[in-house]
């Protein structure tokens, strides 16, 4: 395997901002994994593992160990299951593009993906923070994940439990020592089973797609659903499209606080003396998802706003992008921005959803 140096980072990042990585390697077997691994400890150095670039802000100073970029390939599947036959196993390489994967699966009329249509990445990065999109979480088709046990030295298959999926995380993403059995660095995945529905029914739960589909008599196919996602996504800025520069960015830059009773009722007081109603849903354990986009915007963050380099889309109020010459740290700046303007008008602090590298 070549270990290059000094291989800068923001081109292989969809915010396209942050510096370079003083080595570089990219694995395309498992094997290739352990020895960019075994090539870390030997110098003492950190390892950072990176998928499709999606979900990070890389610092402009880059990262002083090695990156190691995940390109394991291959799709095996559909494995049928069970006495009728309608459930169907795929085991697909961490390399593989999500959403390639994704077309995959509707092609082969199996369902419990459709509504992921178009969100950006690796297969690999899917369980990391639990993705999800317009009523589905990969949580809800993930059978096992097979991945490279940095502690123990050894390739393990963690089964769904273990994986601890919950809103935007998973063992792979939370902290040691956060709570929920956090194993952040521990696991590099090389695989991922996804357990999907041989000609299951779309779902169309959320808003949006029950909207899109309002005139239509017929139920929508899979095929229907995951064009329509993707036409939605589109609109948003959240599709990345070529010479789009809202989609130049990772995705939705804070997550939807979690509140428990007594938060959310004060937040709704104090949205009800100001006559709004902030969007919520209902959460795990009788608690309440706000929408952190309404936060931004009713802090004062507009669409299409500009701080220095870096803005938000012109088409949601929770992607920030680098329009172009942007550094990381004007991003830092912007996201501090909005951080301290919700905090402000609304006592609660947004957490970022990408990853922060080398910060
Ligand atoms: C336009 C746009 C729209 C988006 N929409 C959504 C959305 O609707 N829903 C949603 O949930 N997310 C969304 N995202 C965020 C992002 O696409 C997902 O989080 C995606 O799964 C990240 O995968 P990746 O391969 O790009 O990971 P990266 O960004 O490369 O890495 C993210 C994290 O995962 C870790 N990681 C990646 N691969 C591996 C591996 N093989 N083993 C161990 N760790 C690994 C990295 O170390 C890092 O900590 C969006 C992003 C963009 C740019």
């Amino acid at each position: 395997m070549t270990i290059q140096e000094n291989v800068p980072l923001a081109p292989l990042t969809t915010l396209q901002v942050g510096g370079a990585a003083r080595y570089f390697a990219t694995a395309r077997r498992d094997d290739e994994v352990r020895e960019a691994v075994e090539f870390a400890k030997i110098r003492s150095l950190p390892l950072f593992v990176l998928g499709g670039g999606s979900n990070l802000l890389v610092a402009d100073s880059g990262w002083p160990g090695v990156v190691l970029k995940i390109a394991i390939g291959g799709t095996v599947g559909p494995g049928l299951q069970n006495t009728t036959g309608n459930q169907a196993l795929f085991t697909v390489g961490a390399g593989v593009n999500w959403d390639d994967f994704v077309a995959a699966a509707v092609s082969e009329n199996c369902a419990g993906i459709e509504c992921l249509s178009g969100i950006p990445g690796s297969v690999g990065g899917t369980p990391v923070q639990n993705v999800g999109a317009y009523g589905q979480e990969v949580a809800e088709t993930i059978e096992s994940v097979r991945a490279l046990d940095t502690k123990q030295d050894c390739v393990v298959t963690l089964g769904k439990p273990a994986c601890g999926f919950r809103y935007r995380s998973s063992v792979f993403n939370r902290e040691r020592g956060s709570g929920g059995g956090g194993e952040r660095g521990r696991y590099i995945i090389l695989q991922v089973n996804y357990r999907l529905r041989r000609g299951g029914p779309p779902s169309v739960k959320y808003a949006d797609l029950q909207k899109h589909f309002a005139q239509t008599d017929t139920a929508p196919s899979l095929v229907a659903v995951r064009e329509a996602v993707r036409q939605i996504r589109r609109c948003k800025g959240m599709l990345i499209v070529p010479g789009d520069e809202d989609a130049r960015s990772a995705g939705s830059f804070f997550k939807n606080p979690v509140l428990n009773r007594e938060q959310f009722h004060a937040l709704k007081a104090r949205a009800a003396s100001r006559s709004l109603e902030i969007p919520h849903y209902p959460a795990l354990d009788a608690q309440h998802k706000v929408s952190a986009a309404w936060l931004v915007e009713h802090s004062g963050f507009t669409k299409g706003l500009r701080l220095g380099r870096a803005g938000i889309s012109s088409k949601h109020a929770l992607a920030l992008i680098n329009p172009g010459d942007a550094h990381a740290s004007d991003i830092v700046k912007l996201k501090d921005a909005i951080q301290q303007g919700v905090q402000d008008a609304w006592g609660i602090r947004l957490e970022p959803e990408p990853v922060l590298v080398g910060f």
